[in-house]
């Protein structure tokens, strides 16, 4: 079965935009159908291998770094170990580049599968740690989706002795410092007196076997990887999310006899200054001026995650007013391999003018224009009293056992007025 020849859309039956719903429904549809179990006998071998090829579309399209990865280099990008440092063929071009970025660095002597496909059943070698850290990415990153490259220094088998540690056709003897057995007894104090404690054997790094120097590999010193640094390619689609997992799947250090295991980043989004973000939803404040709140405006109040400017107009008639929030449909942020976005939640907040702003002449028209006080409250004493006008809500009550106070302050988060809590 020669992989690169085959479309992994084509496989599952599905065009290049299909959503990750999509791709599942039509994994499960060509798995059923391919099934070895479901064809006769002198089919089966055929069957067999459409299943493998489902089961390996599936696993690449289903991951959005592998799926990214697969549209932007194809196959190549999941082939380990060919054209390792060859040097051959003239030129920069995109092989070279591909062999950089993607073979493991040493060529042969990796185990069987390594960096190649997950998921089909291979019961590889045991797999070693992963790398996890955070990745910081801006809310426009992830607003638009953002592919980046970086480099690398990681521990890669050793090309010339292909992780054996020894010249070729050298012999190991077996490590003096643990007898062969990889570990060593060693000795701890702790507050329950001495202890006995295994430990990895340093002189052979585990493998119960040196060579002598003579023997040692030139290339690695008998280390049996050597450091390296590869370009690694980040995809975050746009949309993802904090906390949403990255993982370049066996690009952590190589160990010989196992499984390099995953980098692994997790997205932190930064805090923006103009927008917050709830899942797909987006709120951001704009500023009206109270002459706009009053006679409407058409223009640009805010630049978006990509640059552009939105812009509104109440419609004719319409007052906007303090703390009223406007939503648009459909300019949130976007969902993952979907044309789906989220909503943009504008709060209005209504600038008015400072104090002493108006002239008389300018009160006189307003008062003409705007509607006058209700019908004046009769009483039959009147007292003129003074007024702090910066007072808080928050002291209303403060310090009082009545046990309304607290009542107060929930209702004022639940319904957003103090005029909703007493009676
Ligand atoms: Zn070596
Ligand atoms: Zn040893």
């Amino acid at each position: 079965m020669d992989m690169e020849e085959e479309d992994l859309y084509e496989i599952l039956s599905i065009d290049r935009g299909a959503s990750s719903v999509e791709i599942k429904k039509a994994y499960r549809k060509a798995a059923l159908s391919s099934h070895p179990d479901k064809h006769a006998e002198e089919n089966r071998a055929e069957a067999e291998a459409r299943f493998k090829a489902v089961q390996q579309a599936y696993d690449i399209l289903q991951d959005d770094q592998k799926r990214h990865m697969y549209d932007t280099h194809g196959m190549a990008a999941f082939k380990s170990g060919h054209g390792a440092g060859a040097g051959a063929g003239g030129g920069v071009d995109l092989d070279d580049i591909l062999a950089q970025m993607f073979n493991m660095g040493g060529g042969g002597g990796m185990p069987p599968g390594m960096g190649g496909m997950p998921g089909m059943g291979r019961r590889g070698p045991a797999k070693g740690p992963n790398e996890e850290q955070a990745y910081e990415v801006t809310l426009e990153e992830l607003y638009k989706g953002k592919t980046t490259r970086f480099a690398s220094t990681k521990s890669v088998i050793c090309g010339t002795c292909d992780g054996s540690g020894g010249k070729e056709k050298a012999k190991p003897m077996k490590c003096s410092n643990c007898g062969g057995k990889g570990q060593v007894i060693g000795h701890r104090h702790t507050p329950f007196g001495l202890m006995q404690e295994a430990s990895q054997c340093s002189n052979c790094e585990g493998t119960g076997q040196v060579f002598k120097d003579k023997d040692k590999c030139k290339k690695c010193k008998g280390k049996r990887v050597v450091q390296t640094k590869k370009m690694l390619e980040l995809y975050i689609p746009r949309g993802s999310r904090e906390g949403d997992k990255i993982v370049l799947q066996g690009e952590a250090d190589q160990t010989p006899g196992q499984e390099p295991g995953d980098i692994i980043f997790e997205l932190t989004e930064t805090p923006h200054e103009v927008f917050k973000r709830v899942g797909a939803d987006l709120a951001a404040t704009i500023d009206v001026t109270l002459a706009e709140a009053l006679t409407g405006f058409n223009r640009v109040v805010l630049k978006h995650l990509d640059g552009r400017g939105i812009q509104i107009s109440p419609p004719k008639g319409k007052i906007l007013r303090p703390e009223q929030v406007l939503r648009i449909e459909g300019e949130g942020m976007p969902m993952k391999r979907s044309d789906a976005r989220g909503n943009l939640f504008l709060m209005v907040n209504i600038e008015f003018p400072e104090d002493g702003k108006l002239d008389s002449a300018a009160i006189e028209k307003l008062r003409n224009v705007l509607p006058g006080p209700e019908p004046p409250i009769k009483t039959e004493e009147v007292e003129e009293v003074e007024y702090d006008g910066d007072a808080n809500m928050e002291d209303f009550g403060a310090g009082s056992d009545d046990p309304r106070g607290a009542e107060w302050e929930d209702d004022e988060e639940e319904d957003g007025g103090p005029q909703c809590a007493t009676q």
